[in-house]
């Protein structure tokens, strides 16, 4: 077959675009393709240090010779590549990471969960399972990561996330009903390096294609622990469907564009929440989860709630949602302690019973306490450092 731009022979056949191309047009559609992610969500600027997260295998390895070639010759961004060790028996050898970035010339920073945190996943999934293991996983490279990108002056992160990861997890989102993840705007959070994803537009077969012809010693091997079933599933729904409708996964990553560009009414910027422990940022979520904890003792004597009697900050059902608001109102604002049972909240003449005070009625705080009894992680200490406190009290 010949290629529909000139004569020489194709190499792919793009079924949502009708297109036959070769090697040369190939490299021409995908490389504007991924500038023109970078240039439309204003991904790269002056000054920035991009920093690639290498794992070594086809992905992370094309997106850091396509920003070698797109930034190799500018003075006023910086390259690199940090290549992170999870321990995970017979995959992601850092070596082979480390011989890319250097056949490139790119600056390459290495670290392991074994050097930072005295354990390695192997480890961490051999005495919790396999269940949660991306779970943890995610969390210990995050930190890791952020660490070394303060040290490093990073501003961006670059990954190679394609249009068939990103069309998954908009379709996953949707399969559980998740519409806070669907709709989550993609701000940026204070204390967080954001990440840019210049793939985000190019199928994952283009993706392979141009490691192809350009990487050499890129990894082929996955994750002995990636088993999650529902985007399996959801994979194969959409490879099927893709090939009777081709249009199909960019319609799904344009959806979740819109979605997460819908302004939610009341939204209100996230604070600066940081763990108490080693002074990592918090989460989004946990942070959400420290503000409740944090509203709901506001006022009491220094803004910590007694030992033994921290609320947990997990999520609540609706209705008792509800009442854990109506204490926290009532209690804002009384100086060194939370209202005693029997007080009046403010703003309460006395004259009628509060729901609050019927017989019987378990307040929002006090439900949190008994449940979880100072057990449960507070949100004021960070995922990583709840992870390894597990670890060491082996459970
Ligand atoms: Fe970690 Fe899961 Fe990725 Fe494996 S598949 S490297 S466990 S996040």
């Amino acid at each position: 077959m010949k290629c529909s731009k000139c004569r020489r022979d194709a190499i792919l056949f793009q079924r949502y675009s009708g297109l036959h191309l070769c090697e040369q047009h190939f490299n021409r559609d995908f490389e504007a393709k991924a500038k023109r992610a970078i240039r439309e969500h204003r991904w790269i600027e002056s000054g920035d240090t991009v920093a690639v997260a290498l794992s070594g295998g086809k992905d992370s390895s094309a997106v850091l010779f396509f920003l070698h070639r797109l930034l190799g010759e500018r003075r006023d961004v910086r390259l690199m590549a940090i290549t992170v060790d999870e321990g995970i028996g017979g995959y992601r050898d850092p070596a082979r990471a480390g011989a890319i970035a250097e056949s490139m010339g790119v600056p390459w920073v290495t670290a392991s969960f074994a050097g930072e945190y005295g354990v390695t996943l192997d480890e961490i999934v051999g005495r919790k399972g396999t269940g949660l293991s991306c779970s943890y996983c995610g969390v210990l490279r995050r930190a890791l990561m952020n660490r070394i990108a303060r040290e490093h002056g990073v501003t961006k992160f670059a990954y190679g996330f394609n249009l068939d990861d990103e069309a998954q997890s908009v379709l996953m989102n949707a399969l559980r009903g998740d519409a806070e993840r669907l709709t989550r705007p993609m701000r940026e959070t204070e204390g967080m390096v954001p990440r840019i994803k210049p793939f985000m537009y190019i199928p994952e077969r283009e993706v392979a294609l141009y490691a192809f012809l350009h990487v050499e010693g890129f990894d082929l091997a996955g994750c002995p622990y990636a088993g999650d079933a529902l985007r399996g599933d959801v994979r194969g729904i959409l490879d099927d469907y893709t090939y009777r409708h081709p249009a199909t996964k960019y319609s799904l990553v344009n959806l979740g564009e819109a979605l997460r560009r819908t302004e939610k009414p009341g939204a209100e910027k996230m604070g600066f929440g940081v763990c108490e422990r080693c002074g990592e940022r918090l989460p989004e979520r946990q942070e959400l989860e420290h503000r409740e904890v944090r509203d709901a003792t506001a006022g009491t004597a220094g803004a910590r709630a007694p030992e033994g009697a921290k609320p947990c900050g997990e999520r609540l059902p609706e209705r008792q949602e509800l009442e854990h608001r109506e204490v926290r109102d009532a209690t804002a604002g009384t100086a060194g302690a939370r209202a005693p049972k029997n007080d009046v909240p403010s703003g309460c003449d006395g004259s009628s019973e509060s729901e609050l005070e019927k017989p019987g009625r378990v307040s929002g705080t006090e439900f949190e306490h008994r449940r979880c009894e100072g057990a449960k992680p507070c949100g004021r200490i960070c995922r990583t450092c709840q992870i390894l406190d597990e670890m060491r009290r082996g459970t």
